[in-house]
C-alpha cells in the first residue's frame, strides 16, 4: 500500500507510542507467568514485511534484538534465497512474535518454553495493532505456533508451501529455522521450503519488496 508522507509520519508516531507501551508492558510478570518481563521490539513503519515468531529466546533478550540467535541467521540466509540482500531481516523487516518476553527454558530443560495461551492472549492486542499500523504487504509465519495462531493446524507437510490473502496482506507459513527442528531434515520437506521461498521471490520481485 502506498502512504504519502504525512500519512507515514502519523502511522511512524503511532508505531513509536505503540513500541513505548510494549517496552514498559509487566502484564505476564505480575499475572506469575514469567519472573521477570523485558519485551522486545523491533521494526519500522514503513517495513513491507512482517515476521511473527514464537518468543524471543534468552539471546534476543540479552541483545535486545529478536532473531539474535541462529534462527535469525537461517532465516536471512532463507531471505536472501528469496532474492532479499543480506542485512535485510534486521534492517528492513519488521520483528514480531507471539509473545514479546522471553518464556524461559521448558521443564525438561531442554528447550524454549511453549507461551502458554494466556500469555499469548496477554500480549496478543500489542501484535493486532502492529498489524494494523504497519499494514504489511507479506507476513512470514515462523514455526508450528504463529502457523496455528494466524493461518491453520495440521501437518507442516500440508501447509508449507501454501499462502492466503487477507486484509490486504499475504501470510506465508514457514517451518521453524532452528537447528532444533528435525522437519527439515526430509528432503521432501525441504522442497516444501524452497516452493515458500519460490512464492516470496515472485512477491519480491512482482510487489517491489
Ligand atoms: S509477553 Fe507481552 S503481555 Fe507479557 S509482559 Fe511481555 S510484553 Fe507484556
Amino acid at each position: 500500500m502506498m502512504f504519502n508522507n504525512q500519512q507515514m509520519e502519523a502511522r511512524t508516531r503511532s508505531l513509536t507510542v505503540l513500541q513505548q507501551r510494549i517496552l514498559s508492558c509487566r502484564l505476564c510478570q505480575e499475572q506469575g507467568y514469567i519472573p521477570v518481563a523485558h519485551p522486545i521490539v523491533s521494526g519500522r513503519a514503513n517495513d513491507h514485511i512482517l515476521v511473527i515468531g514464537q518468543a524471543p529466546g534468552h539471546r534476543s533478550t540479552a541483545n535486545n534484538k529478536p532473531f539474535s540467535g541462529p534462527g535469525g541467521r537461517i532465516l536471512q540466509k532463507w531471505l536472501e534465497l528469496a532474492g532479499f540482500p543480506p542485512g535485510y531481516l534486521h534492517e528492513h523487516t519488521y520483528l514480531s512474535s507471539l509473545t514479546r518476553c522471553d518464556p524461559g527454558k521448558n521443564s525438561r530443560g531442554n528447550g524454549d518454553r511453549r507461551p502458554s495461551p494466556a500469555e499469548m492472549a496477554l500480549c496478543r492486542p500489542y501484535l493486532e495493532a502492529e498489524l494494523r499500523i504497519v499494514q504489511p504487504r507479506v507476513v512470514l509465519l515462523v514455526g508450528t505456533m504463529a502457523i496455528e495462531a494466524f493461518f491453520a493446524r495440521g501437518p507442516l507437510e500440508k501447509i508449507i508451501g501454501r499462502y492466503e490473502e487477507r486484509d490486504t496482506m499475504l501470510f506465508l507459513p514457514l517451518p521453524h529455522p532452528s537447528g532444533v527442528s528435525r522437519w527439515l531434515n526430509d528432503p521432501a520437506h525441504q522442497q516444501l521450503l524452497h516452493n515458500a521461498l519460490a512464492i516470496l521471490a515472485d512477491w519480491r520481485e512482482g510487489y517491489g519488496l
